[in-house]
């Protein structure tokens, strides 16, 4: 390597001033989030022109550090999404708090290997103890296994593998050793509005869509008990249900103490796609919807969604931890020492990966600078703007509200009295287009009941009564300029 390519500008050739280029990332980063209230949400360049911007061969020469992170931070910049910022309401995504994006900082600069407590020690313990805090804040078993993975689809994976093991082992059969090819067949039973990741989860796992069966569910997307009893009276051991705690469109609750009587009366595992919605356990009060929660088996939920920590960050528990580690666990290579004395718990046991980010610093540091009660607020706050919000926009004509607001996620859907049905979508799909474009704020689309339908999540822990009114207002306002003025014709 030539030294002249790696060096900085100050000479020092072979080691680039560490300093001089966190120091000006840093200026950078806080830049950005100084400007994020304020910014278009939306991106301004499409991806053709991101490419345009951006294509080039690979770089036959290194260049200053420095000047890379220059041009990376000049150069992405229109094509950054305000995601983190406080009116993207699309999909469910937080924002990152600034504890939890500071210690995401200092993890990326120690750069842990939080494979065990063998690579490192403080990476080991503090996954050990947010393990412990988000089983309290849950009120799940306290004996629990907890895996730090990257997200809800990960989470779903990790807890189903976990199910798909132990609804085997029940009947003599150590798929292990057999492999799914030597097993009976297992069904599983999912709600008519399981999020995709469950569908993902079980293709990874070797269950087949023949083999899922679909539980009806009423308007809100919740299961409905007698539908699920139904359906399991009609099926062999094993069976793996798969309930949900906060439906991605209406917010809503599958009735799990129910459910879960019913399916452990039939001996199923109850698996529970929290992804956000088992948050609402952390409140005193919203803690009603998840009635019965901690009798299930498994529970799937993330931290980069509504705990407001950076990408990536998941959570997989599951209550019988043998069931856990046995599906997960790594191999016992002899160079792998991951537990001397074979006492101390290895990260890497409860999750796919085997090398890992020291996620939990992240975690760690958000739920500690918010605390108990700030992770009520949070959640509380985010329940109140979206019922402001689905509140102030339902009092101009034509906006139909269609779920029942019970957490942070409003649906909303625009008509004109008097005319089709399917004029509505394509209205509907108008106002959202318009307001995407408009910058005030984002909202996705999606289809509820068949319908077409604009979705609302308030998950930023940095959304104020003011953002939200200034997004209802540029939701109305879209409305009013894709409605057509009296019998002219539309859009
Ligand atoms: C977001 C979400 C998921 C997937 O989580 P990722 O973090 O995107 O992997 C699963 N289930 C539900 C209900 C979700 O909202």
């Amino acid at each position: 390597m030539s030294t002249d390519t790696a060096s900085g500008k100050d000479g020092s050739a072979g080691s680039p001033d560490v300093a001089r280029v966190l120091g000006a990332t840093c200026e950078l980063a806080v830049r950005f989030l100084e400007c994020l209230p304020s910014r278009a949400v939306a991106a301004t360049a499409s991806v053709e022109t991101m490419r345009g911007l951006l294509s080039s061969a690979m770089p036959a020469r290194g260049e200053d550090a420095l000047s890379v992170i220059e041009h990376l931070a000049r150069a992405l910049e229109p094509g950054l999404v305000a995601s983190a910022g406080p009116r993207y309401f699309g999909f469910v995504m937080g924002g990152a708090t600034p504890a939890a994006l500071a210690a995401d900082w200092l993890t990326a600069a120690w750069d842990q290997n939080a494979f065990s407590h063998v690579s490192s020690p403080a990476a080991s313990v503090v996954e050990e103890i947010v393990a412990a805090w988000l089983l309290d804040l849950f009120g799940l078993p306290r004996s629990a296994g907890v895996g730090l993975v990257t997200g809800g689809q990960m989470a779903n994976f990790t807890c189903l593998a976990a199910a798909r093991g132990d609804a085997l082992a029940r009947l003599g059969v150590d798929v292990e050793q057999v492999g799914l090819a030597g097993a009976p067949e297992i069904a599983v039973l999912v709600g008519a509005q399981a999020h995709v990741t469950i569908d993902s989860a079980l293709r990874f796992l070797g269950i087949g869509r023949r083999q899922i069966g679909v539980v009806a569910a009423d308007e809100q997307g919740r299961m409905r008990p007698e539908a699920l009893r139904e359906a399991l009276r009609r099926r062999r051991d094993p069976v793996i249900v798969c309930t949900q705690a906060g439906n991605v469109n209406t917010g809503a609750f599958d009735p799990l103490r129910e459910i879960v009587a019913i399916a452990h009366a039939h001996n199923a595992w109850v698996h529970v796609d929290g992804a956000f919605g088992l948050w609402a356990a952390a409140h005193p009060e919203l803690r009603r919807l998840t009635d019965g929660v901690e009798t299930a088996d498994s529970w799937a939920v993330d931290g980069h969604k509504w705990l407001n920590v950076p990408y990536d960050s998941g959570f997989a528990i599951v209550a019988n931890a043998r069931a856990h580690y046995h599906a997960m666990r790594l191999g016992h290579a002899s160079y792998l020492v991951r537990s001397e004395g074979g006492q101390e718990r290895a990260g890497s046991d409860w999750v796919p990966e085997s090398s890992r980010r020291a996620r939990a610093f992240a975690v760690y540091a958000g739920l500690r600078s918010l605390g108990r009660t700030g992770v009520t607020e949070l959640v509380e706050r985010c329940c109140i703007w979206a019922r402001r919000l689905a509140d102030s926009a339902k009092r101009e004509p034509g906006v139909v509200l269609m779920n029942e607001v019970v957490l942070n996620q409003v649906l909303l859907r625009f008509v004109e009295p008097g005319v089709s049905d399917e004029g509505d979508d394509e209205l509907t799909t108008a106002v959202i287009r318009r307001v995407q474009e408009g910058g005030v704020c984002w909202v996705g689309p999606t289809t509820h009941q068949g319908r077409a339908a604009m979705r609302v999540s308030i998950s930023n822990w940095s959304t104020t009564g003011a953002d939200v009114d200034r997004a209802a207002q540029a939701i109305v306002d879209a409305l009013r300029a894709c409605r057509p003025p009296n019998g002219s014709p539309r859009i």
